[in-house]
């Protein structure tokens, strides 16, 4: 059986190990990253886009397209969040009208059902809060919503049950075609052989590809800064409101996310450093004066955290998805950037079955489905809670008040086939952390299960790997080592 590694546990790498693991071949994904979903995949504007945006003909537009579509039905079979409220992109002057008339012809040409030019009376009463002084607008009432790092678990988590390896925390340095024609990849636990090499390393998937290719591509780190603002009684918009896109991206939005949360981003910086996903006071301010064009009444008050993401812009423009030109037995997804979210299922069907069919792979006899997941304890009615806790009474422990998450499902978290193995990991698969307090109280009991389930020390639990531990010593034992 052939041996494949997958670098990247981003959705792009999830998505093409879940349509590998219908094969017969040895897969394993590796990630630097001390979890799945680390790099874009954890920190975007979770829209899946219609596909007005991209440009016709490209591959960002058929896969945008073919992978929104697919949505839908994905996210209801792997259990992961998803609506559909549709999309505003507002314009406020004719130069913005013929900006939105062209997207509105794009929409046409890349086969998006529905989208149309609104005028300003008909904005205002479909979201009565969005700036008056509004000219235009185009609706496209197939954008959707969903959870970017909740539909990469998934994926991961089917691809694992169908026996895809996960392994965590190491970096890929070098990639090299030994004489026995399969490749070599040092990491930094040591080396790795393969038959067949996957690349969807995200913002170091150039460097990957410039490892094995003398035509190099170039990404440029492009980061994006948010303001996520508490849940609200009333949010001001149903609806995704974008503004005209420019040359670095599609604009600031202001938009529900699908835990009903108000997202306000991203900004779009080039940046020197594909690591530094830190916010910038120049950044939110950015990001605060655009909102307010879209909406006056845009305010700083309620925001529960800041955060940003990179986006891998390939200096071309267009994904880079295929077999490594001039090499056998590799493949690649370069400059995946958005809407690299909505295209991922189209990604992985597109390029899983080109490597299975150029590599000959079988397919297997039976495939494991997804596990269904449980409805979240936050979700269910006083009866479905009642019923939870006479099952399983740790659904009736209590352990994220904020965001109602009980013990039983923190430690169903950790008990996933890919599962958390740190805070972060904790509170991405199940919300415990991510409401007002941002933790505050319930970190530490997180970090107690997180140890009685992997069997670790209190001073082992990270909030997201490496160094990033929640106690530097136990003062006892301190005490101990000096005599008190
Ligand atoms: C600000 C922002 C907003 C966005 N909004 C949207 C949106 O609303 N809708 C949409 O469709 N798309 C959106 N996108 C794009 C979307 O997030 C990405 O296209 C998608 O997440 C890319 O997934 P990926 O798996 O290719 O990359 P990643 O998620 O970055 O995964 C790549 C993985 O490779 C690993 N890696 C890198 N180098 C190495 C190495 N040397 N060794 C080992 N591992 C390595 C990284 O740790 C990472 O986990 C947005 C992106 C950003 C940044």
């Amino acid at each position: 059986m052939a041996d494949i590694l997958i670098i990247g546990a981003g959705v792009t790498g999830c998505a093409v190990a879940r349509v590998l693991s219908r094969y017969e071949a040895n897969i394993t994904v590796i990630d630097r990253g001390a979890d799945i979903a680390e790099g874009a995949s954890k920190a975007n504007s979770g829209i899946v886009h219609a596909g007005f945006d991209a440009k016709p003909g490209t591959l960002k537009a058929k896969l945008n397209v073919d992978g929104a579509k697919m949505y839908p039905a994905l996210c209801e079979e792997l259990g992961v969040p998803y609506s559909q409220p549709g999309a505003l992109v507002i314009g406020f002057t004719e130069e913005d009208r013929a900006t939105l008339e062209n997207l509105v012809r794009q929409a046409e040409l890349n086969d998006v059902p529905g989208c149309r030019l609104v005028e300003r009376e008909e904005i205002l009463k479909m979201e009565p809060n969005t700036n008056p002084e509004v000219l235009c607008a185009l609706y496209a009432p197939t954008s959707g919503l969903t959870s970017p790092y909740e539909m990469t678990f998934a994926l991961a988590d089917h691809a694992a049950v169908n026996g895809v390896k996960f392994e965590l925390g190491e970096e890929v340095q070098g990639v090299a075609k030994g004489s026995d024609g399969k490749w070599h990849v040092t990491t930094s636990k040591g080396e790795r052989v393969c038959d067949i090499l996957v690349n969807c390393a995200g913002v170091g998937s150039a460097n990957i590809h410039n490892m094995m290719n003398s035509e190099t591509l170039q990404i440029i780190d492009r980061r994006g800064q948010y303001y996520l603002m508490d849940r609200m009684a009333k949010l001001p918009f149903t609806m995704t409101m974008f503004q005209c896109p420019t040359k670095m991206g599609k604009g600031v939005l202001v938009s529900p996310t699908v835990h009903g949360n108000l997202l306000l981003g991203p900004s779009a910086e080039d940046i020197p450093d594909e690591l530094d996903t830190s916010t910038t006071a120049d950044g939110l301010k950015f990001v605060l004066d655009k909102s307010r064009l879209t909406w006056p009444q845009a305010s700083p008050r309620g925001t529960i955290t800041n955060f940003s993401g990179i986006r891998a812009h390939e200096a071309k423009g267009d994904f880079v998805i295929g077999a490594v030109k001039d090499q056998e037995n590799a493949y690649e997804t370069v400059g995946i950037e958005s809407p690299g979210l909505s295209a991922a299922p189209a990604i992985g069907e597109m390029l899983g079955t080109q490597i299975a069919e150029e590599m000959g792979l079988a397919k297997k006899a039976e495939i494991v489905p997804a596990i269904k997941r449980r409805k979240p304890f936050h979700e269910m009615n006083t009866e479905e809670r009642a019923a939870a806790v006479a099952e399983n009474p740790l659904y009736g422990n209590l352990v994220c008040r904020c965001e109602v998450v009980t013990e039983a499902e923190i430690r169903d978290a950790i008990r996933r086939p890919v599962g958390a193995t740190t805070i972060d990991g904790v509170k991405r698969r199940t919300r415990a952390g991510m409401g007002r307090c941002q933790g505050g109280f319930c970190s530490p009991r997180v970090a107690e299960i997180l140890c009685e389930e992997l069997g670790i020390s209190m001073l082992e639990v990270t909030k997201c790997g490496g160094e990033s531990k929640l106690l530097v010593s136990s003062i006892h034992d301190a005490m101990k080592k000096e005599g008190c």
